[in-house]
């Protein structure tokens, strides 16, 4: 696995309030339907663990989407806008929202509600054991 998304999935675990470590192994849930997620301290991915981010990256740059972009600091990689993801949500996402994109409405607003679900979970990586 590359080390640039290691890294990124490991900043998702560390910035994400409900994942802990134990005995070499990062455990959370999934952002959409809170399945059980396991990420190994090294940053590599166990099951169908997957790195979401959680405002599209195509939305970057787009004035639709500028409300949601800025919540973010205006960088996909931020770590406010990585989530851990089952393979089988973050795949399925690809059909809805993100496929309408910004323009739409809908789609807007799924990705607000998202985005206050991770913000919710958010705490400060640098603050947090395993980095
Ligand atoms: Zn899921």
């Amino acid at each position: 696995m590359r080390a640039a998304l290691r890294r990124r999935l490991l900043l998702a675990a560390r910035s994400d309030a409900s994942a802990i470590l134990a005995d070499g192994v990062w455990s959370t849930r999934c952002l959409h339907c809170r399945s059980a997620l396991q990420l190994r301290e090294d940053g590599e991915a166990l099951g169908a663990l997957t790195l979401e981010h959680v405002v599209p990256r195509a939305w970057f740059g787009r004035n639709a989407a500028r409300a949601l972009t800025a919540r973010v600091g205006d960088d996909p990689d931020d770590a406010r806008n990585l989530a851990l993801a089952c393979a089988r949500c973050n795949h399925g996402k690809g059909k809805g929202h993100d496929a309408r994109g910004p323009g739409d409405a809908r789609a807007r607003e799924v990705v607000d509600m998202l985005l206050q679900t991770r913000l919710s979970r958010w705490r400060d990586p640098k603050a947090t054991p395993g980095l």
